[in-house]
């Protein structure tokens, strides 16, 4: 049959995503993350070619497919997938052990960076949601429950007689409200041993028709008004005598993240499996969310990859004005920005991981440490939701004409980031919840801490004005945030977070120029510094500095000096 005809419609097709991609490996490094031992050259060649191709494949061609009646007249309520897209989820998860990761062996990077590699939000949301059912079985699950549901949750395989594997989902929005939990209507009821659920409110319900077992919020009967009344169940998709446990309404018709089946469920009487105390709810759920949100982060800046990649390649073959676009100083110049903004919003991102890496066992009250990687997963989502639209953005913009065509796969991906700002919280509620973890928990003491620590490491002098104007603008930012009344607070709160972010992003890119000896991450600190916070125009940079840094996949012989 031959190569598949999708390499002559796209430029990142058949590439090894993680090899080419020299900047992520530096943030790696800089995590002192042994990534040739997890095993992402492998992932990263399977991305750049079966992911990507099946992904743009599911979108235009073979969306999922709602089977609500059997042959025989049974309601079934079962996704039908392209088996390509199967077979790309089965690998995923059984070979590649995506969501295996950090419940085998405690490594929340590798699960983070599979979901950057990945790109694709449909499909990093299966494995996302799946993630966090698994994650909040692990923790407030009874040893039966983590028993039957952690291995094929997981990917690890079933005993037997159960599925091999299994997805999770997490329907927490109802129609009245996604952003206001408590608002949730969905009743849960006890009856002697056994939990139900009633309500046919669950409105954007991704994996409907593909989990084996959903997190879903319901309110006790009898429980307080507001969000603290909510308690977190895990929900099978059969009950204990068989039958079919809750019905898929339909699926939702969407702009972009196909791969997933989005529906709305209904509960008649379901029975359902209390997480930990049912008082603690809202708590479990929140705390599920770092996973997402900070999987909607990666998801950001893989999709910006992505369509950086289609630009990037793009404009080394076309031609205009007697040479390629990529020799045009004003393309250069599109291409600096796009670049300085994917590696500043990564630095910040796979920081909050770090964070969170040390913190994912925290369990009410937490500790200052757990509200401190919150605080950086809250910063990290808006700032790379906004870069993903503007980088897709301008990807679109630097293909021309055809970059508005459906047939090429550059515009899925300005259509995908899209989402990114909406989902797992929106904007405006990740502002205000930075708001809640500032003025509440105190936050930003330890991160104020932390950024005076990393000044000792910065020893050149470039560098060391970089650093102390990006910790001045942090101190700034929070100090005149202190001196807001709660509705001009309210008001700010996204201009806050963005020059919280922007501060941070330079802060930490400075920071790993230093720990790693790179000239180029240095450049890119400043071209960030410049675009994003002093806003002005970028400085025009030698031949040799564009070049290093756009430049992606280009190795520079040990120029990046491994710790
Ligand atoms: C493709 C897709 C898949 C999804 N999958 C799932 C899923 O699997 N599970 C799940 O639970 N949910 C899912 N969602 C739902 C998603 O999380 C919600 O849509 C989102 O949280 C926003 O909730 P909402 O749509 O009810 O908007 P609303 O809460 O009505 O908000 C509307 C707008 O008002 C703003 N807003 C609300 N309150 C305030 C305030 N106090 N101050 C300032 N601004 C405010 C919001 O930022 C938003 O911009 C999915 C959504 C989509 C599009």
């Amino acid at each position: 049959m031959g190569e598949s005809p999708y390499r002559f419609i796209s430029g990142a097709y058949g590439k090894n995503h993680f090899e080419l991609d020299k900047p992520f490996i530096s943030v790696l490094d800089y995590l002192n993350y042994d990534y040739a031992g997890a095993g992402l050259s492998s992932l990263g060649e399977f991305v750049g070619r079966d992911v990507y191709e099946v992904a743009d494949y599911v979108d235009k061609v073979a969306r999922p497919k709602l089977i609500v009646w059997s042959l025989d007249g049974e309601r079934v309520d079962r996704v039908w997938l392209d088996p390509a897209e199967r077979m790309v989820l089965e690998r995923l998860v059984g070979h590649y052990g995506v969501v295996r990761s950090p419940f085998a062996s405690g490594d929340w990077v590798h699960y983070f960076a599979s979901i950057y590699l990945i790109g694709d939000p449909g499909i990093a949301c299966i494995l996302t949601v799946t993630s966090q059912t698994a994650y909040s079985v692990y923790k407030y699950g009874d040893e039966a429950t983590k028993k039957r549901f952690l291995p094929p949750l997981t990917g690890e395989g079933a005993q037997a007689g159960g599925d091999r594997y299994m997805f999770g989902a997490t329907w927490f929005t109802e129609v009245q409200g996604g952003s206001d939990l408590g608002a949730n209507t969905v009743e849960a009821l006890r009856t002697g041993d056994t939990w139900r659920l009633n309500g046919n409110t669950k409105y954007f319900s991704s994996d409907a028709g593909l989990a084996g077992a959903a997190l879903v919020t319901a309110r006790p009967r009898g429980a307080e008004p507001g969000a603290k009344g909510i308690a977190l169940f895990l929900v099978p998709e059969f009950d204990s005598e068989g039958r079919r446990n809750f019905s898929v309404r339909r699926l939702k018709e969407k702009s972009g993240t196909a791969a997933v089946p989005t529906g709305e469920v209904e509960f008649h009487g379901s029975e359902a499996i209390l997480l930990g105390e049912p008082e603690k709810g809202v708590y479990y759920t929140l705390e599920g969310l770092m996973v997402s949100r900070l999987s909607n982060a990666v998801g950001a800046l893989g999709i910006a990859r992505k369509a950086y990649l289609e630009a990037y390649y793009y404009a080394k073959k076309r031609r205009t004005f007697g040479r390629s676009l990529i020799e045009h100083p004003l393309v250069q110049r599109d291409l600096l920005e796009m670049e300085a903004y994917i590696e500043g919003t990564m630095a910040l991102t796979f920081s909050a991981i770090r964070h969170f890496q040390s913190t994912y066992k925290d369990t009410p009250p937490y500790t200052d440490e757990y509200h401190y990687a919150r605080l950086l997963t809250h910063i990290s989502k808006n700032m790379t939701a906004d870069m993903a639209a503007h980088v897709t953005k301008l990807a679109m913009e630097l293909h021309g004409g055809i970059g508005f065509l459906a047939e090429f796969p550059v515009e899925r991906w300005h259509r995908e980031a899209l989402i990114t700002p909406i989902w797992e919280g929106s904007s405006n509620i990740q502002a205000l919840d930075m708001l809640e973890a500032i003025a509440k928990k105190g936050a930003h003491i330890p991160l104020l801490r932390e950024l005076e620590d990393m000044a000792k490491d910065i020893r050149d002098n470039a560098g060391r004005s970089l650093y102390t104007d990006s910790l001045e603008l942090s101190r700034k930012t929070l100090d005149s945030l202190g001196r807001l009344s709660v509705d001009d607070a309210q008001f700010q709160a996204k201009d806050i977070l963005e020059r919280l972010g922007h501060s941070l992003a330079v802060a930490i890119l400075t920071h790993m120029a230093n720990i790693l000896n790179s000239r180029r991450i240095l450049t890119v600190a400043h071209l960030y510094h410049t675009r994003f916070i002093r806003r002005e125009p970028l400085p025009r940079l030698s031949a040799k500095e564009i070049s290093e840094v756009i430049e992606i996949d280009r190795d520079r012989g040990g120029q990046i000096m491994r710790r």
